[in-house]
């Protein structure tokens, strides 16, 4: 009987994995014809405001999925997928080129866009070419010097650490504000960050939600804002949702805060109307 019961699962396993593995290829075919053709894929914009006076000092501009044949798949959900089969290179470049040219679109009409990071995953920045794609796209566009930055997370920067370098210096000189995204859960050595042209570290938010409930999250807060005000570094905050979590960040070195409390993501449209038509003359 138990033999039995065993067989039983094990075809109810067999059953389970075939369609997950019916759904990934699906989703890999749907994400490679939006990858040719862009349909289903928007841009949503989040916030982010200088802690102290409340000015909008920036956004990120965050990848939206909703392919015609499923719902609205979600980034933890698409992105690995993309990187996993290279689709990621079609799909930054079409988040790139949609940013460039809202962007565009924002200044002819008046509006002063503050500073908006893209998301670069390991392959997007260890093309050989993308120095070159992101001056094209400033060039394209008309951008001024600093538009458009990156957002990378330390993984990417720990190995080819010269070369990461290098990459990272031509970027700072087309004025791109450079950040390391989710800090604090990769491995990335403490040493190798002095000597990394970032500008901006984001502490991710699995510490900022600790905060208030355990000490080990305050300890690494404490920590890594100090280390990045002695490195001359901005913080940005990131998964701000409550008052008491802004509150106890008062303490500490943090210029920037991102998250549920002061905005979520939004579409274009959106964010231009609650956010950039009260910089308009
Ligand atoms: P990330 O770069 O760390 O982006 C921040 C994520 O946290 C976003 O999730 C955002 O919606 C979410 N978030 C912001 N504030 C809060 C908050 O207060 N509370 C909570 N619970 N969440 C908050 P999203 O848009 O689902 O993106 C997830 C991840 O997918 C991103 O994490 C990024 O790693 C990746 N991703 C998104 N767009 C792109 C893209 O265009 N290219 C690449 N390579 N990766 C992307
Ligand atoms: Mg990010
Ligand atoms: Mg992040
Ligand atoms: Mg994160």
């Amino acid at each position: 009987r138990a033999k039995q019961e065993g067989r039983n699962t094990y075809r109810l396993f067999r059953a389970e994995m075939h369609r997950q593995d019916h759904r990934r290829l699906a989703l890999e075919t749907a994400l490679r014809n939006t990858a040719e053709t862009g349909e289903g894929l928007a841009v949503h914009y989040q916030p982010l405001f200088d802690r102290d006076s409340g000015t909008l000092q920036g956004a990120e501009a965050l990848l939206r999925w909703h392919p015609f044949e499923f719902g609205p798949v979600s980034p933890g959900d698409f992105i690995p997928l993309a990187e996993r089969s290279g689709l990621i290179l079609p799909l930054g470049e079409r988040l790139m080129q949609l940013v460039a040219a809202q962007l565009r679109d924002w200044r002819t009409a008046g509006l002063t866009p503050p500073p908006i990071a893209i998301n670069l995953s390991a392959r997007q920045f260890w093309q050989g070419d993308l120095v070159d794609r992101v001056k094209a796209l400033y060039r394209e566009y008309d951008l001024p010097p600093g538009q458009i930055g990156f957002e990378l997370t330390e993984s990417i920067l720990l190995d080819k650490h010269q070369q990461a370098v290098g990459t990272l210096e031509a970027l700072r000189s087309l004025g791109c504000r450079l950040a390391i995204d989710d800090f604090g859960t990769g491995y990335s050595s403490l040493s190798y960050l002095q000597e990394l042209p970032v500008t901006t570290l984001k502490i991710d938010r699995s510490f900022i939600q600790g905060l208030g409930e355990n000490r080990g999250s305050a300890a690494i807060v404490a920590a890594v804002t100090g280390l990045a005000k002695e490195l001359g570094l901005r913080v940005v905050a990131e998964g701000v949702e409550t008052e008491a979590q802004r509150q106890a960040l008062s303490r500490y070195h943090v210029n920037l805060i991102q998250g549920f409390l002061t905005g979520r993501p939004v579409d274009a449209a959106t964010f231009a109307r609650d956010y950039l038509s009260q910089l308009k003359a």
